[in-house]
C-alpha cells in the first residue's frame, strides 16, 4: 500500500464535517488502496465535539485509516498535508451585516492561507465554507509562495450534482446517464447552471439534453432557479442545511482532482480565472474543467450565446463586488 496521505478537514466538528470525515476515511476519495492520516481541525470551544468525532472514526474500524488527529492548533494542523477541505467558516448570525460576515471570513482564510506554508507544495485545497469563491481567493492571496494559486479551489460541485439530478428527474433517467452540465460563476444565487453542452444517454443513444428536454422556457427559467434555490429549499424541509450532499460533492471534487475526470467528461470547479471565456483574472470563478495528472484545465471552445453571456456576466459582477469588499476588509 502507498505511503499514507495526510488529509486535513477544518470545521470538522460541524455538520458537513460529520458526514465528510467518514466518506473520506472509508476510501471514497483516494481509493481503496490509499491509507490516510486524518487531521480534524476546529476552534478550541469545539475541542470536546472534535474528540467525539475522532472517537467515532476510530470505532468505524476502517482499514484505510492509520490515524485520526483531533486538533485546535491551526499551524500544527496544516503541517505536511497533501489535501485540505476548508469547511469551517463564520456562519451568518441574525442581525449580522454582510460586511461583518465578510470581514470575519477574511480573517479566517487569511490565517489559513498563511498556515499553508506548513503544507506540502503539491497540497490541493477545496474551500467549502461560504462565501466559498471569495474565501478561496483570500486564502490564495495569503498562501505561501510554494503553493500555486491553481492548487486552491472552491466547491461548485454540489450545484453541478444538483443540475445532473434535475435533468435526470425531468427525463426519467439517472444522474449517471447525464454528463457535461456546467455551473458558471459563484456558489450563490447568481450561479448559472447551463445545459447547452450537456449530453444524456437515453434509449441506447447519446443525445443533447436540450433536444431531449425540448423546453427552452423550462431550461431558461425553472431549471436554473430550482438549482439556485435548492439549498434554501432543503433548509425549508429539513430545518438544517444540506450537509450530506455538500460532503459528498466535496469528495467528488477532490477525487476527480487526484484521480482525473472520465474521458469525454468535464466537471464544474471554481478556480482562479485564467481569462477563459472573457472572465478576467482576479476572481475564483466556476468553469467546466477536465483533470489529468492532478492538473485541471478549463474546457476551451464552447460556444456562448447571448443568454449565457448575460448570466455569466451577472455572476462575475457579484464575484468582483465580493472580492472588492473582502480586499477592503483585508486592510
Ligand atoms: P456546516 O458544516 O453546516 O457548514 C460549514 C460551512 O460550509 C458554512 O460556511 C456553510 O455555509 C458552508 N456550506 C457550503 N455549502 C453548503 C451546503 N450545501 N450546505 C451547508 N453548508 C454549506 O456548519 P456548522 O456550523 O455545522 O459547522 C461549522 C464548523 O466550523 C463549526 O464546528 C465551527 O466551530 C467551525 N469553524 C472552524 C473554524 C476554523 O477551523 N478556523 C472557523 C470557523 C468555524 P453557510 O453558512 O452559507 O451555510
Amino acid at each position: 500500500m502507498a505511503a499514507p496521505l495526510r488529509v486535513l478537514v477544518t470545521g470538522a466538528a460541524g455538520q458537513i464535517g460529520y458526514s465528510l470525515v467518514h466518506q473520506i476515511a472509508k476510501g471514497d476519495v483516494f481509493g481503496p488502496d490509499q491509507s490516510l492520516i486524518m487531521v480534524l481541525l476546529d476552534i478550541p470551544p469545539m475541542q470536546a465535539v472534535l474528540e467525539g468525532v475522532a472517537m467515532e472514526l476510530d470505532d468505524c474500524a476502517l482499514p484505510l485509516l492509520k490515524e485520526v488527529i483531533p486538533c485546535t492548533n491551526e499551524a500544527e494542523a496544516f503541517k505536511d498535508i497533501d489535501a485540505a477541505w476548508l469547511v469551517g467558516a463564520m456562519p451568518r448570525k441574525e442581525g449580522m451585516e454582510r460586511k461583518d460576515l465578510l470581514a470575519a471570513n477574511v480573517k479566517i482564510f487569511k490565517s489559513q492561507g498563511a498556515s499553508l506554508h506548513n503544507a506540502k507544495p503539491t497540497c490541493k485545497v477545496i474551500v467549502v465554507g461560504n462565501p466559498a469563491n471569495t474565501n478561496a481567493l483570500i486564502c490564495s492571496k495569503y498562501a505561501a509562495p510554494h503553493i500555486p494559486a491553481r492548487n486552491i479551489s472552491a466547491m461548485t460541485r454540489l450545484d453541478h450534482n444538483r443540475a445532473l439530478a434535475q435533468v435526470a428527474l425531468r427525463t426519467k433517467t439517472q444522474s449517471k446517464d447525464v454528463k457535461n452540465v456546467i455551473i458558471w460563476g459563484n456558489h450563490s444565487a447568481t450561479q448559472y447552471p447551463d445545459v447547452r453542452h450537456a449530453k444524456i444517454q437515453i434509449g441506447g443513444e447519446e443525445k443533447a439534453v436540450e433536444a431531449v428536454i425540448n423546453d427552452e422556457a423550462y431550461l431558461h427559467g425553472e431549471f436554473i432557479s430550482v438549482i439556485q434555490k435548492r439549498g434554501a429549499a432543503i433548509i425549508g424541509k429539513r430545518k438544517l442545511s444540506s450537509a450530506m450532499s455538500a460532503a459528498k460533492a466535496s469528495c467528488d471534487h477532490i477525487r476527480d482532482w487526484f484521480r482525473g475526470t472520465k474521458p469525454g467528461e468535464w466537471v464544474s470547479m471554481a478556480v482562479p480565472s485564467d481569462g477563459s471565456y472573457g472572465i478576467p483574472e482576479g476572481v475564483v470563478y466556476s468553469f467546466p474543467v477536465t483533470i489529468e495528472n492532478k492538473e485541471w484545465k478549463v474546457v476551451q471552445g464552447l460556444s456562448i450565446d447571448d443568454f449565457s453571456r448575460g448570466k455569466m456576466d451577472a455572476t462575475l459582477k457579484e464575484l468582483q463586488g465580493e472580492r472588492d469588499e473582502a480586499l477592503a476588509a483585508c486592510q
